[in-house]
């Protein structure tokens, strides 16, 4: 099969088999080409196949030289179908690691169900014994309970309605936006799928079941930014969420005996959830701009590589007063926040390719489902149905 990609807004309906390993062997070529950390050595990631938790899981495994355990929620591909980008990129992530003689298994399932958290407690009581770090790195726009029934998460303020300046980027034009507030009940939902609840859930089920080692480490993701993006983000619906989540990092030191929790604030970069999020692709093509500038851009490899080493291990965890993992520290530094804020009140449709990196910021979008990588042959015949080593 010839694999082209089906842009549709902020997704990509395809995705390239070929181009997913390519992506993400340069994601594992950039961290072997580092010096190694020496850290965690055995790891769960949970939503280990785009975005942070994959780059999370390269870093450990191809860093700190780990075991890993990948749990995903992704769709093979058939002869006729391609499988979903995060199917490809497990699938390449296993073949390389197991190349190297590293111990590299993935569960498919939805992590927020009982049925996978005992899959994954098994498998690690089995395999490894007990893991000393456990990545939760879930971006999901839904969750079913325990009862069946399902809640969805919102991206959308509290309090009034907030009007700004996005990018649509179905025709990469700037307009008005407005985002109307979220009712009680909404937040409550956007809380119980992305707050600390099935972290916290995780985490006690594997220290009662004996699967954690003393002083593991534990570690959530979250993102603060700059005012621009508060009414929507920090102040909004998902803020609500990620509060909930460093309540929860509090919650699980404090109860869970011998774990310690963090939440990093990672900066914002191109992946599939944030694309989704109104007013965000735009700051973050701005961003992008004055970052390389500034030389400092860094994508989700250039962040999770520079956690192990800098933030997590070398010395200890660490944080600011507030207890946070700060790897937005070069994104909301002052001089690379006023280039940005001054850059945003100027931008507008005819001068949006000099002000903000536009170009990047679509080759990015692409690179997340194998598309526009260099040295690959996208009028090759592909086999969409490649299977996942330790899945089959
Ligand atoms: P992403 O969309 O690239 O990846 C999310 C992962 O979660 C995927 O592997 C997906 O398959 C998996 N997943 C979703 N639902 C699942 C389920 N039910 N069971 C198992 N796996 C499931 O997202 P991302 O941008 O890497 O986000 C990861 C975390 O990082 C989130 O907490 C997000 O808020 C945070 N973060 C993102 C940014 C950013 O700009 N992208 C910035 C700071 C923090």
């Amino acid at each position: 099969m010839v694999v082209k990609p089906k842009i549709r807004g902020f997704i990509c309906t395809t995705s390239h088999p070929t181009g997913c390993d390519a992506a993400v062997k340069a994601q594992i070529d950039y961290v072997k080409a580092q010096p190694k950390t020496e850290g965690a050595k055995k790891v769960l990631v949970i939503g280990s196949s785009m975005g942070y938790g994959l780059a999370s899981r390269i870093s450990a495994a191809f860093s700190c030289g780990a075991a890993t355990i990948g749990v995903i929620f992704d769709k093979q591909g058939s002869d006729s179908r391609t499988g979903s980008a995060g199917w490809y990129n497990t699938a390449a992530f296993e073949k390389y690691a197991h190349a190297e003689g590293l111990y590299a298994k993935t569960i498919n399932g939805d992590a927020f169900s009982q049925e996978i958290k005992n899959e994954v407690i098994d498998l690690i009581r089995n395999d490894l014994g007990k893991v000393d770090m456990v990545i939760y790195s879930l971006a999901a726009p839904r969750r079913t309970l325990a009862d069946g029934t399902s809640v969805s998460s919102v991206l959308k303020t509290t309090g009034g309605s907030y009007t700004n300046k996005s990018i649509d980027l179905k025709n990469m034009k700037i307009s008005d936006v407005t985002i109307d507030p979220a009712t009680d009940e909404e937040i409550d939902a956007t809380v119980k799928v992305m707050g600390g609840e099935d972290w916290i859930d995780w985490i006690k089920q594997m220290k009662e079941a004996g699967v954690l080692e003393d002083g593991a480490l534990t570690l959530a993701y979250s993102y603060i930014g700059p005012e621009i993006t508060h009414p929507m983000y920090f102040n909004g619906s998902i803020g609500r969420a990620k509060a909930d989540l460093y309540a929860s990092a509090k919650k699980i030191t404090a109860e869970v005996e011998g774990v310690n929790a963090y939440v990093s604030v990672n900066k914002a970069l191109v992946t599939q959830s944030s694309s989704a999020i109104p007013i965000v692709p735009l700051y973050i093509s701005i961003l992008y701009k004055v970052m390389k500038e500034e030389n400092c851009h860094e994508g989700c490899i250039e962040q999770m590589q520079r956690m192990f080493a800098e933030k997590l291990y070398n010395g200890g965890v660490k944080t600011d007063s507030e207890g946070l993992i700060r790897m937005d520290d070069w994104e909301m530094r002052e001089d690379i926040q006023k280039k940005v804020s001054e850059l945003w009140d100027k931008i507008s449709d005819e001068n949006l390719a000099d002000y903000a990196d536009i170009a990047g910021y679509q080759q990015e979008f692409s690179e997340i489902f194998g598309f526009g990588l260099n040295g690959v042959d996208y009028d090759a015949d592909v086999d969409p149905a490649i299977g996942i080593e330790s899945i089959g």
